[in-house]
């Protein structure tokens, strides 16, 4: 391959070019082979960022991150394969319901997923409560469980798109995070390589999103709905609501619960509508329209799927989960209703309780949390307990509740009725 002068490449990006095909194969995999410095990178990354990415230029830049590792072949599955991606959200423990659910609907979900960062929590945290539990499957041991199970979520072995680790570590440090094509490629790269024929992107619009504003996220969405298409996947997005939490329960092991509830044919009516909207999606792009979701969560199917899914990873499903040794409520500071319950503050609340962590080494706590007991639109009573937290230790309450100290509004007549689905975007 043609070596280029990186400077070149830096400058083109900064005066607003775009990079040619070849300009493009070589910075990411030289950069991957620790070829480029990290400061040249940090300042193309910063250059992205400013100027953008021109479509057919995101696409081979995508194409370059699959590239630097290895692409896996889920042909041997023996059923279509769909996967589903969530921007991030708090409370959103959906990926633990679909997986079971797509399974009993006939489908098969290889979910290839990273550890938690920030304010909104990893799915690998949270199944991670589940005693016994492993993340970490060889890949043929991964493929196994997919074919026998029909649903797998698993940690994303180091042969998964390298160039998206050493990126992703230096966007983190320079501010250069929020870039439509730098976070479509890193998520597209990943799931593009995981092998999935079929993917359904949730993309979050709200407070407690990573993208509050709708315009960015229709522009995001719209960004990996075309790389996903272009490089064979069949994709498309919902945008949802994220201004208040899904469901009650946010923390690792409490969400476990409530997914549980849900395959159940239970759980708040929030998590079950974006679970049966993403479903419907999932099942529509790999053609099998006849089946019903809805039923295969009310006669226990997808709870089986769940179990076995437990199983295959060495946890126990029938274990009880672990459960906090401290807790401490919120109470209503008026009699009204409740108009606004804040997600990222209870995000972040949830997270400096312990869920979640700042640097990808720190442990996270299963039992850590907050359990909404009220939600936007019910009447409360002055005193009434709204939210109740959960920790290993009680110092970690007061940081938690000033994190708190503005979500909550309680006011007169009904809250505005706020769609949880509230676009498509796909093909
Ligand atoms: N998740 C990712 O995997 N990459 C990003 O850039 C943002 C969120």
């Amino acid at each position: 391959m043609t070596a280029y002068d990186v400077v070149d490449v830096i400058r083109t990006k900064r005066d607003g070019g775009t990079l040619s095909d070849a300009q493009a194969d070589w910075v990411i995999g030289a950069y991957t082979r620790g070829e480029v410095a990290e400061e040249q990178m940090a300042a193309l990354l910063m250059a992205v960022l400013w100027r953008g990415m021109e479509r057919a230029e995101l696409s081979r830049w995508t194409a370059a991150m699959i590239a630097s590792g290895d692409r896996l072949d889920l042909s041997a599955v023996g059923r279509p394969t769909v996967d589903k991606h969530s921007t991030g959200g708090v409370g959103d423990k959906v990926s633990l319901v679909l997986a079971p659910l797509m399974a009993a609907c006939g489908a098969a979900m290889p979910q290839l997923s990273g550890r938690g960062l920030g304010h909104t929590g990893g799915t690998l945290d949270k199944l991670a409560a589940v005693p016994g539990w492993r993340a970490t499957l060889a890949p043929a041991e991964m493929l196994d469980v997919l074919r026998e199970v029909g649903a797998v979520i698993c940690a994303a072995g180091p042969g998964l798109v390298p160039a998206d680790r050493k990126l992703y570590a230096l966007r983190d440090v320079t501010a250069t995070v929020e870039s439509v094509p730098l976070i479509a490629s890193s998520i597209m790269s990943k799931k593009i390589a995981e092998g999935t024929s079929a993917l359904v992107l949730d993309v979050k619009v709200g407070t407690g999103a990573f993208l509050p504003d709708v315009d960015a996220a229709r522009t995001l969405a719209a960004a990996m709905v075309n790389l996903g298409e272009g490089h064979g996947v069949r994709t498309s997005a919902l945008l949802t609501a994220m201004d208040t939490p899904l469901g009650r329960a946010c923390g690792n092991a409490l969400e476990v619960t409530e997914a549980v509830e849900v395959l159940t044919g239970g759980g708040p009516a929030d998590v079950v509508e974006v679970t049966l909207a993403l479903a419907g999606e999932m099942l529509a792009l790999v053609g099998l329209t006849d089946a019903d979701p809805a039923a295969r969560l009310a006669d226990g199917t997808a709870l089986d799927r769940w179990r076995a899914m437990i199983r295959a990873q060495d946890g126990d499903p029938d274990a009880e989960l672990p459960t906090a040794p401290y807790r401490q409520t919120v109470d209503a500071p008026a009699t009204g209703v409740l108009r606004r319950l804040d997600a990222r503050a209870v995000g972040v609340a949830v997270w400096r309780l312990g869920a979640g962590r700042a640097r990808k080494e720190d442990p996270v706590s299963p039992v850590a949390g907050v359990v909404c007991l009220a939600k936007p639109g019910d009447p409360v009573e002055e005193g009434q307990p709204l939210l109740e937290l959960h920790a290993e230790s009680p110092e970690r309450f007061a940081r938690a509740l000033e994190a708190l100290a503005d979500a909550v509004e309680i006011g007169t007549g009904p809250a505005p009725p706020v769609p949880l689905v509230i676009e498509r975007i796909g093909a």
